[in-house]
């Protein structure tokens, strides 16, 4: 048996849960019982849920997930008459549920290992680029091939290890969703913005949705006909809930980790990248803020958008903390360079990885000089619908030239088609005022950036030195209103009948904001060119980094997240956040009272009642004679684990996961005991709300309680 390197990692794939001595961890659940490629096991109610987790917990394919896993369905359904975000959704019987708009149910149905046929051919080119498109094109034609032989089923190949390892994933895919029972945002989201990413937490963050299929059981899209879909396996509801210390498990869809990247890539990240984003997106949401002070529309038009902006620069935050208290990037290089030692130590290694390290940092080389102009265009590029649009037309405009010229009217029409589609989607996010604001603060960025010179010699605006900062701001402000008010761009409606009456007249919009676009689209091209060129590259030398480490280490990895389901296990525990304080593993009913404030905790009514007396349904902690709310656990999870059954020893379902702590953020470079804690909702809490708040007794009949 392969030995797996567990010091550091814990997201386990199906295929390396058999290595693990989970009986000595504290497991009663054997291992077929938790995984059993032939037959039903525990893996069978674990479902992905749009971009998070859920599971199933009734035979009538009733799921539960986070509240902000249903946010989008149910912001979807709501409006200042009905604003279920604010007051929630209940359905009090099945014909009441609504459909979750852009939620789809996925189960895994099985894997297979497919690295030798992605490969093979791949594996035989000499150039990078071209080894990496046919890897691209190898996985297309096996997910046809699997297609054709089951159309029922949904392929993907996930990459497990870049440029090595590919694993052919089956899932049944189930379109009918619907709404149950998602709590107001004062329970789902208690403490908002202020409480995210952090520990001492009191969010009721979960929500209940039902699958549904059509009356064959196949699967199908919405329709009243269908019926509740008869999951194979359902997770049973533990009221009894959790203690500290007790082992727990969780079965996920983490998104994305990072473990198995070089030293190189976290300079990256802590020097480029999260800083770049958080500034941008923290000028975003306060902008994004200003705006719709006074427009209720456009205030609610950006909720969503600012809630998932605030979630990732805080996030960022967090690593950038991280990066600052943790020597990651110096344990890295150590690591590095050990293996270095190891591969001179033998002549074959020498011919075979000899170079490898310095190749991976020439690639970094390239990639740390232009980092900063990348990532200012992919910015410049990606958050207005004006420059976007513009963008798009622009690249659109060259082939559709010459297919009209040519003659080709079919390719012309369908190329314009498609413009039209990008184009539309692209002004989706078009509010002119923010346009003109974020393309003057990205100019006056590159004003103060001296790497970013390359800029204003495409632009053909001089660097003046004689200008103060503030000066220059008006300078830009006036540019971009300027650029945007004298656009035919600043219509859409008038591009939409261009492109619906006569595409080809798209060829002449020609202003100033089309050129200060085509002038940094030749720069932006550029760099996704480099870019492409750069991944080709790390493609094969990645592959290379893992194969060696694992000569040097005589064990097998755990590939990184990649949105494939995992298992991840550990023990309920508290932690030492800061210098000096303790955080324990668990806040109860009485502390989220205590908190309440009226700004960002604001009680919902119904807790007043509570106040008086301590009604507890049988749901209390015992230790603490209070209902738990949240809790602490030592397990590796990251984004996309959200909604994720948190599970005990027999894998009954005692909590639902939602959240890390602020040091856990960095979680996503290297797992540590000390500092990685992720955030549960208690399943007290849970079926508390449920029954006191919701009076939905019937969702815990229907749960066996
Ligand atoms: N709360 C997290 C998010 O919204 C998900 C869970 C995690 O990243 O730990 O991204």
């Amino acid at each position: 048996m392969v030995s797996i390197c567990q010091a550091d990692e814990g997201m386990y794939p199906l295929s390396s849960i058999k290595n693990i001595n989970l009986q000595k961890a504290g497991m009663k659940l054997t291992q077929e019982e938790l995984y059993n490629p032939n037959g039903v096991s525990l893996i069978d109610a674990i479902v992905r849920l749009g971009g998070c987790t859920g599971s199933f917990v009734s035979a009538d394919g009733l799921i539960i997930t986070n509240h902000h896993c249903a946010f989008g369905s149910v912001a979807a359904i709501s409006d200042t008459v009905n604003d279920y975000i604010k007051k929630g959704y209940l359905a009090k019987s099945k014909n009441q549920e609504s459909p979750a708009q852009g939620l789809t149910v996925k189960i895994t149905v099985g894997y297979i290992d497919v690295s030798n046929d992605v490969l093979e051919e791949a594996n035989k080119m000499s150039d990078a680029a071209s080894r990496l498109n046919m890897i691209k094109i190898r996985m297309e034609e096996i997910v046809e091939v699997e297609k054709a032989k089951n159309p029922n089923l949904t392929y993907e190949i996930s990459e497990m290890f870049a440029g090595k390892t590919y694993v052919l994933f089956k899932y049944q895919i189930i379109k009918d969703v619907r709404i149950v029972y998602v709590p107001q945002r004062n329970i789902g989201e208690y403490g908002g913005e202020k409480d995210n990413w952090e520990w001492p937490r009191h969010s009721g963050d979960f929500a209940f949705v039902r699958a549904y299929v059509a009356p064959d059981g196949s699967p199908a899209a919405y329709n009243k006909n269908n019926v509740p879909f008869k999951p194979s396996r359902y997770l049973k509801v533990n009221p009894q809930g959790i203690q500290e210390n007790d082992f727990v498990f969780i079965l996920g869809y983490p998104g994305r980790t990072f473990r198995n990247q070089p030293s190189q890539f976290y300079q990256y990240h802590a020097k480029y990248q999260l800083p770049f984003i958080t500034n941008i997106y923290d000028w975003k949401i306060a902008k994004m803020e200003e705006l719709g002070k006074n427009n209720y529309d456009l205030a609610i038009k950006y909720s969503s958008q600012i809630k998932s902006l605030a979630n990732t620069t805080k996030n960022y935050k967090g690593k950038l903390q991280g990066f600052n208290r943790v020597p990651l990037i110096q344990e890295k290089q150590k690591e590095e360079q050990d293996l270095q030692k190891y591969i001179l130590s033998s002549p074959e290694l020498s011919s075979n990885y000899g170079t490898l390290l310095n190749d991976i940092q020439k690639v970094y080389d390239v990639k740390f000089k232009n980092a900063e102009l990348f990532m200012w265009l992919s910015q410049l590029f990606n958050s207005t619908g004006i420059v976007k649009s513009a963008h798009t037309i622009n690249n659109f405009t060259q082939e559709m030239k010459i297919t009209y010229q040519l003659k080709w009217y079919d390719v012309f029409n369908s190329t314009a088609k498609m413009l039209k589609k990008q184009v539309s989607e692209s002004y989706g996010m078009f509010v002119p005022d923010f346009d003109k604001a974020f393309i003057a603060k990205m100019l006056m960025d590159a004003y103060k950036n001296k790497n970013l010179s390359q800029v204003f010699v495409a632009l053909n605006i001089p660097q003046r030195n004689d200008y103060s900062d503030e000066l220059m701001m008006a300078y830009f402000e006036r540019y971009a209103q300027k650029l945007v008010d004298q656009s035919s761009l600043k219509n859409p409606h008038q591009i939409f009948a261009m492109l619906d009456n006569k595409p080809e007249s798209v060829f002449k919009i020609k202003d100033d904001l089309t050129s200060f676009v085509k002038k940094l689209s030749k720069l932006y091209n550029e760099q996704e060119l480099l870019r492409q060129k750069q991944d080709a590259e790390l493609n094969l030398l990645l592959a290379q980094l893992v194969e060696v480490k694992m000569l040097k280490n005589n064990a097998a990895f755990i590939p990184d997240a990649n949105a494939t389901l995992r298992f991840t296990y550990g023990y309920v525990r508290g932690y030492w956040p800061n210098d000096g304080i303790y955080n324990k593993p668990f806040t109860t009913l009485t502390g989220l009272i205590e908190k309440a404030d009226n700004t960002e905790y604001i009680l919902p009514e119904q807790y007043r009642q509570y106040e008086n007396g301590k009604e507890f349904e049988g749901l209390a902690h015992k230790g603490l004679n209070d209902i738990p709310v949240d809790f602490l656990y030592n397990l590796d999870t990251t984004g996309g684990n959200s909604g994720s059954p948190v599970m005990n020893d027999k894998g009954e379902l005692v909590g639902v996961n939602f959240d890390r702590a602020y040091t856990a953020t960095i979680n996503d470079y290297a797992w540590n005991e000390n500092y990685s804690r992720s955030v549960a909702v208690d399943i007290r809490y849970v079926l508390w709300v449920t029954k006191k708040v919701a009076g939905a007794d019937f969702l815990l009949k229907e749960m066996g309680i």
